[in-house]
């Protein structure tokens, strides 16, 4: 198995890893309930979809 020539130093692993960052997913705000939801998505909280489209869901 092929092996590094040299170690990687503390230096050159953090320049590397300082691209790695992870960055959250965009949230929007549910126009019926008003909860933060992923964009494109039927809503969890109330099952609403693009004004009605509704996908059962009871409680309140
Ligand atoms: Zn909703």
């Amino acid at each position: 198995m092929a092996v590094p020539f040299r170690k990687v130093s503390k230096t050159r692993k953090r320049m590397r890893r300082a691209h790695n960052a992870l960055t959250a997913p965009g949230t929007i705000k549910c126009p019926n309930c008003g909860e933060m939801i992923r964009p494109h998505r039927v809503c969890p909280a109330c099952g609403f979809y693009k004004g009605k489209e509704e996908v059962k869901k009871d409680a309140e």
